[in-house]
């Protein structure tokens, strides 16, 4: 099922071979079950501001930096750019939405398939557009023992939040590895587009509301319904792979 996905991505980047040595995983949407408060928690500060967004909108902008989704939307409604006090207002309401939305609660099959790629001795990165400090902190109480700081890419790291490839471009470079040797799991068709802009294998798994056309034609290049069928597919995936 997988090889011949492979041989593609290998003869259409032009890499000498395809031998993962690390995962590069999004959080939001992949690790944590946490885009429909993302979701509810911009529609609530930006119609506060009198600002017209949906919860699709929040979907499909879902992996760009607070900063770049509210340039985005200034620009459609204002024809100019946030200010730097804009952003930092409606961040901040959005983001005091947000925890009043509860407990955010882990995608199922997340665990597993982290313990089982760590077991496997490869680097484990999160790669999240997400600034927010509670999230980012609660990935250790939740998946204790699998991430480090050191491995991980977040909002304060890049000047470019997806779908530029530069929080990617940041993964490899932190984790010392070449693009034909880490793989990309993403949940979001701007997350899919960062990671394969990066050169990188990306796997879609699409836990949202959205068609799984939509990360296909973002370039994903295996789309899973859920974390469920990726954890069932892994072995399959990675061990044929890897030199
Ligand atoms: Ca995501």
């Amino acid at each position: 099922m997988f090889s011949n996905k492979i041989e593609k991505f290998i003869h259409d980047n032009n890499y000498p071979t395809f031998s993962p040595k690390a995962v590069f995983f999004d959080m939001d949407g992949v690790l944590f079950d946490s885009m429909k408060f993302h979701a509810t928690a911009w529609v609530n500060a930006l119609h506060a501001k009198g600002l017209p967004f949906t919860e699709y909108d929040a979907y499909m902008n879902e992996g760009r930096t607070g900063a770049s989704t509210i340039d985005e939307l200034f620009l459609k409604e204002y024809n100019r750019y946030a200010t730097e006090d804009e952003k930092n207002e409606i961040y901040s309401l959005k983001s005091k939405f947000f925890e009043s939305c509860g407990k955010v609660e882990q995608i199922a099959f997340a665990a597993e398939l982290l313990t089982k790629v760590k077991a496997q001795n490869l680097q484990i990165f999160v790669v999240t557009g997400s600034g927010q400090a509670s999230l980012i902190d609660n990935l250790d109480e939740n998946f204790p023992g699998i991430f480090e700081k050191e491995k991980m890419v977040t909002a304060y790291d890049v000047n470019n939040g997806k779908p530029h490839p530069e929080p990617y471009l940041i993964a490899l470079e932190k984790s010392g590895v070449k693009p034909w040797e880490a793989v990309v799991v993403e949940n979001a068709p701007l997350g899919v587009q960062s990671a394969t802009a990066a050169g990188i294998f990306t796997i879609g798994v699409n836990t949202g509301p959205l068609k799984p056309e939509v990360l296909i034609e973002s370039g994903a290049q295996i789309v899973f319904d859920g974390m469920k069928e990726l954890l069932t597919e892994w072995d399959n995936f990675i061990e044929n792979n890897r030199n």
